[in-house]
């Protein structure tokens, strides 16, 4: 099926050839139609499955059908800023033959820019609860004459507390509008906003639960103390260009990123007290390919759409299922192939289980061969390898991984990788950090570990540098308020 059936204004449809869908994704066959006939609509669909599209097709239809100056008639409603910014940057691509504008205002950057918008009646406004409230209340915008209103990532939403301010930014808005709710998951709380927000809703959902079809699951059994090496030696057979790398805590990723970096690898982070503008630039540089590895906290990761992420690698399992439904589905997005690939350790068994239970499969377990599974614990570890090993907090984090001693034998045997299918969940719990500084090429790592594999040479020059540089003289903590992703994360 191709776009033309949903009669689409016809600017709106050069926005879709420009940006060169061809067929609508399933959320979008069925949303689509309901949204341009002005129904309220309940979406239960996850990152990555088009959703956006989904809403902002009919809204720019709406908008470019009958237009009006100053005024704004749509409001999205995102929980981070990086979700914000994809809305926005949505709209813009989408739209570019319509003329209408959209907005971003979250937490983290300049107000004035934003104050502007709001003031000057931009056409659709995106935008993060606590920032949003915070200029409303400074009596910057009118949202009065509202008439499409989507909530999107409603559980993120409620996961970071902002429901209260969703709650008081609905209560400036006009009672006819339209209301659009997307969840990937339908906790107590969402439930009860979707009874005050939508009015009769038509309900459309899309592989809820489950990751996407097109992501090869894959376990390795390693021992704590040889994830770096086995994941260098993996990314030098993969000789991949977009890897996503998640640990459990904001320390571990830049750690991490600075162990792997160098040799012609370009490798980067993104975990707290890291300015809108360094995290923005490292997400840049892995999008055009000159970071070829970014590490990140699951709350660092959210939004990011890279839509060819190759892998997916968990070096610390995720702290509950739905956090490995949402990571993976950094990959395989939009009918992209993607690797999922997760280090296990004997003490992440019971999140195995569960992982395969969301999964409705079990997940081949993978050896690789030629890699040396038997060099043992070094006898000295960086104080911070040997907190998480003890299974303390390590930057923030709450599980252990493998207990220091004697090195065990890795739990084998395997078949072909699974295949099932795409998403987005619930953030995995704590762990994360604010989003924060790249690594710096790495030069001197102090931690003695056995050099398993030196990494081949890839290619070189690029920019990770720039994105990988932490940005110290900026740290500072923000409060809530300064709204988005930086206020939780
Ligand atoms: P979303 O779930 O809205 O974040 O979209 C995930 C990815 O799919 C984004 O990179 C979109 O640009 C892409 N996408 C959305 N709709 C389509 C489509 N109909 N055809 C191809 N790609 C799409």
């Amino acid at each position: 099926m191709s776009f033309e059936p949903f009669a689409l204004h016809a600017r709106v449809l050069s926005g879709v050839r420009a940006i060169g869908y061809t067929d609508p994704t399933p959320i979008q066959t069925q949303a689509i139609p309901h949204v341009m006939a002005g129904r309220d609509v309940l979406g239960l669909a996850q990152t990555g499955t088009g959703k956006t599209a989904a809403f902002a097709l009919p809204i720019l239809d709406r908008l470019v059908r009958d237009p009006k100056r100053g005024v704004t008639r749509a409001l999205v409603v995102a929980p981070t800023r990086e979700l914000a910014e994809q809305i926005h940057q949505a709209f813009g691509e989408l739209g570019q033959a319509t003329g209408i504008k959209s907005a971003t205002v979250y937490g983290g950057v300049g107000m004035n820019p934003q104050i502007q918008a709001l003031n000057r009646g931009v056409d659709v406004v995106v935008a993060c609860p606590g920032r949003l409230l915070d200029l409303l209340s400074q009596g910057h915008g009118d949202l009065s004459r509202v008439e499409v209103l989507v909530l999107d990532e409603a559980d993120h939403m409620f996961d970071m507390g902002f429901l209260p301010d969703v709650r008081r930014i609905l209560r400036q808005l006009p009672r006819g509008r339209q209301s659009l709710l997307f969840s990937a998951t339908m906790p107590e709380a969402i439930r009860h906003l979707v009874d005050e927000t939508l009015t009769d809703p038509v309900t459309v959902a899309v592989d809820r639960g489950a990751p996407a079809e097109t992501v090869a699951h894959a376990l390795y059994p390693v021992e704590a103390h040889l994830k770096t090496d086995l994941l260098r030696e993996l990314l030098r057979r993969w000789d991949a260009r977009r890897v996503l790398v998640f640990t459990r805590t904001k320390h571990r990723a830049k750690r991490l990123a600075e162990k792997l970096d160098g040799g012609g690898l370009f490798v980067s982070s993104i975990q707290g007290n890291l300015s809108q503008r360094r995290r923005q630039e490292a997400l840049d540089g892995f999008r055009r390919g000159d970071v070829h590895v970014l590490v990140a906290t699951d709350i660092a990761a959210r939004g990011i759409d890279v839509a060819e992420v190759s892998h997916v690698v968990n070096y610390d399992v995720p702290d509950t299922e739905e956090g490995y439904t949402h990571r993976i589905g950094r990959t395989g997005r939009a009918r992209h192939e993607g690797d999922a690939v997760t280090f296990v350790t004997r003490d992440d068994a019971d999140m195995v289980r569960r992982i395969e239970k969301v999964l409705g499969e079990r997940i081949a377990r993978e050896r690789l061969e030629g890699f040396d599974y038997d060099v043992p614990l070094p006898a000295r570890l960086d104080a911070d390898e040997r907190r998480f090993q003890r299974g303390g907090i390590a930057g923030g984090g709450q599980r252990g991984g493998a207990r220091g001693g004697q090195p065990r034998p890795p739990v084998g045997g395997g078949r072909a990788p699974a295949r099932a299918s795409a998403g987005d969940a619930r953030p995995a719990g704590p762990g994360g950090g604010r989003p924060s500084g790249g690594s710096r090429p790495s030069g001197g790592a102090s931690h003695p570990r056995p050099q398993v594999v030196a990494p081949t040479p890839q290619h070189a020059g690029g920019g990770a540098g720039e994105a990988g540089a932490g940005d110290r003289s900026r740290r500072r903590r923000r409060g809530r308020r300064s709204g988005g992703a930086g206020a939780r994360d």
